[in-house]
């Protein structure tokens, strides 16, 4: 069969060949990569010589080649270029995967090898990414289950499968009740932008039965501003209860999902010797245990949630001269707060939108990396892309090329809503010494462009898509040389310095002016307004910090649990806000029923790290500021150093050697105002 998977691409920089991938190419190449890495494993473990680093570790980390590229491709575009095809490759697929994993992770001779190997680790003469390599390998492989006791490995490899299959179907019921669902209007209701009108107008004209009309929906660009703008009371509470009901009963019901799904993980934990699922995951991270993530996050949240309530009191004010007898409901809170905005900032996002069009907040983020790193990032439009949108671009560190950004802003219905980046392939040196360049993904769901008018992205926006670059310059500057070790390969907990730290540096002034030019007049954004931005950026924090700490406490509160029980996650959820003291006019960010990331995306117990991270990186962009250059040459050469070395040094000696001395937790409270 010709199955491009099979041979060398042939393509500029062995980029996969999207052009020549078929959905009927995947299962035969995931099915062959798992036959030729299980091949690799039985060779490793048959091996009549003593274990060495170089004939077991070593030859294990470069296993699997195949597999992890056709899994690259398959599950990137499956996120970005989904379709029932590609959902039924991945139904099929998962649990093979999962179960595939397991034989490794369970072959109990592999482990014996490794064992052997991590009990001479002393005597070696390994370099210290081969020791890291080593004591990371080994701990994988007990944290996978290694160790755990005969009897108990059958429904080890159950549990893993039944968790893998759920959360797919979590990610699967999301994705479809989003889309499910739209509000279809004759006209539109007073408040609304004439961006977001020619918006819902081109919704509407997508759709032969809506032609005309105008479609307001669920994913974040329209539902957000809607929320936000719209003077219909009625309306907004009916686009409130469609957003949040999401997946809470009905045909894409994800309630009993949790309730199975987080039990599971309950029960995986406890056969791993953890006596909670937040205690085996954190266990891996800088948090270490649940008792810390709580101490850490409660420093926060009071004070977040003071701010939160004096908010409260002055949009309940402004919806009592609207309506004398009105209390304040979680749908106007958007609508007074943004009201509230432009009364007391004039911070109109109209007046802002013009001066971050997607092209100058891209370029500016490219000229940030040039002026810290010295790279340079260079569009190609031959290199092989897998939707003609997304656009590819070489990053040159002088004239050599380093590595290889795919960037895809605008949402589609094969797209999940959200932004994110993510690797086809991620730097190492290959078996033969050769440095392999990474091929990083930045995935956005902005504004479209409309007809008469490029992508003008919101202030939060522009945030968003240096949030990512962010992360892709984390991939980009690589230099490990064991593929498990390089680029994001990190804790949760400290994965999110580099990108927040990019979109902190962005709000300074200095660096806004560099790049923040209106689309139209290309004259910089005026300082008043950047003055205006920056006394706005501590307002609606009581809010922003409660939705978020509301949702990341919630996460622990799930994977706390240290008995099984039946979880309603309705009752648990109000049960767990209210012992906190949520005020009821704010849910969590997510209702538990559409919580992707931690039901699906991997931040099962990590949610907190946005807000642990954002620790770090308020205090490691303070020692930017206090250094008088936001450029500091001397800083950006300790920093380039911690985005070089992927997971190859602990992440907080790495911390410590930049910032010379443990993080504090004042900057972030400062910058935020909540102090
Ligand atoms: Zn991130």
């Amino acid at each position: 069969m010709d199955n491009p998977f099979f041979s060398q691409w042939g393509t500029p920089y062995e980029i996969p060949d999207f052009g020549k991938i078929k959905t009927e190419h995947y299962m035969p190449a995931f099915e062959e990569g798992m036959k030729q890495q299980m091949a690799e494993i039985d060779a490793i473990v048959n091996n009549t010589e003593a274990p060495t680093f170089q004939n077991t570790v070593e030859a294990y980390e470069y296993s699997g080649e195949l597999l992890n590229t056709v899994a690259g491709v398959f599950f990137n575009l499956s996120e970005c270029e989904n379709s029932d095809e590609m959902e039924a490759i991945a139904e099929e697929v998962t649990p093979k995967l999962s179960a595939h994993g397991d034989n490794i992770a369970l072959n109990a001779k592999l482990f014996e090898r490794i064992k052997t190997v991590y009990d001479q680790r002393d005597g070696l003469g390994l370099d210290p990414e081969q020791m890291r390599l080593l004591e990371e390998t080994y701990k994988g492989f007990v944290r996978s289950g290694a160790n755990v006791p005969a009897e108990k490995q059958a429904r080890f490899r159950q549990l893993n499968e039944q968790i893998a299959s759920l959360t797919l179907r979590f990610a699967q019921n999301v994705l479809k009740a989003t889309n499910a669902y739209q509000l279809v209007l004759d006209t539109a209701p007073a408040g609304i932008s004439s961006d977001q009108i020619a918006a819902a107008k081109e919704a509407a004209d997508a759709d032969p039965a809506t032609k005309g009309k105008l479609v307001f929906k669920l994913n974040l660009p329209s539902w957000e501003p809607f929320m936000q703008n719209c003077s219909d009371r009625s309306l907004r509470q009916q686009m409130w209860e469609a957003y949040t009901s999401r997946c809470n009963g009905g045909e894409f019901d994800n309630t009993k999902i949790i309730d199975t799904l987080v039990n599971l993980r309950l029960e995986r934990a406890n056969i791993l010797g953890f006596k909670t699922h937040a205690d085996y995951v954190l266990d891996n991270c800088l948090a270490k245990t649940p008792a810390a993530v709580n101490a850490c996050l409660m420093q926060i949240w009071g004070p977040a949630l003071t701010k939160a309530k004096q908010e409260c009191s002055e949009y309940q004010k402004m919806i009592k001269a609207d309506a004398p007898d009105a209390k304040l409901q979680p749908w106007d809170w958007r609508y007074y707060s943004e009201k509230l905005r432009k009364e007391k900032y004039d911070l109109d996002d109209d007046v802002v939108r013009p001066y971050f069009s997607l092209d100058n907040v891209r370029e500016g983020a490219f000229a940030t990396a040039g002026k810290l790193y010295g790279i340079s990032f260079r569009e190609n439009p031959s290199l092989p892309t897998y939707n003609k949108v997304a656009h590819a671009y070489e990053v040159l560190d002088g004239d050599q090329v380093i590595g290889i950004l795919y960037m895809d802003f605008h949402p589609r219905a094969s797209k999940r809503s959200g932004a994110w980046m993510t690797e086809f392939r991620g730097q190492k040196i290959d078996r033969e010494g050769k440095n392999v360049i990474p091929i990083i993904q930045v995935v956005c769901n902005f504004t479209n462009p409309t007809a008469d008018k490029p992508s003008l992205l919101t202030f939060d926006e522009s945030e968003t898509l240096f949030h990512e670059f962010g992360h892709a310059l984390h991939g980009l500057l690589s230099k490990c040389h064991y593929p498990s070790l390089a680029g994001t390969n990190l804790p949760r907990d400290f994965v999110e310095l580099p990108s927040q730290i990019l979109q902190n540096g962005r709000r300074n002034p200095q660096a806004m002016q560099t790049y923040a030019k209106h689309y139209q007049t290309g004259e910089s954004i005026p300082d008043e307004l950047i003055a205006k931005i920056a006394a706005a950026q501590t307002y609606g924090q009581g809010f922003i910090n409660t939705e978020l700490l509301a949702a990341s406490l919630l996460d622990m509160a799930y994977h706390s649990i240290a008995a099984p029980r039946h979880i309603d996650p309705n009752a648990f959820e109000a049960d767990y806000l209210n012992s906190i003291g949520l005020i009821p006019e704010i849910v969590s960010r997510y209702k538990s029923p559409y919580f992707q990331h931690i039901f699906t995306t991997g931040y099962d117990a990590g949610y907190y790290s946005y807000t642990w991270t954002a620790i770090l990186d308020h205090d490691a962009f303070a020692a930017f500021t206090e250094s008088g250059d936001l450029y500091n040459p001397v800083l950006a050469k300790k920093f380039r150093h911690i985005l070089e070395s992927g997971n190859t040094v602990e992440p907080m000696q790495m911390y410590i050697e930049f910032r010379g001395k443990e993080p504090s937790v004042t900057p972030l409270l400062k910058d935020r105002g909540l102090i």
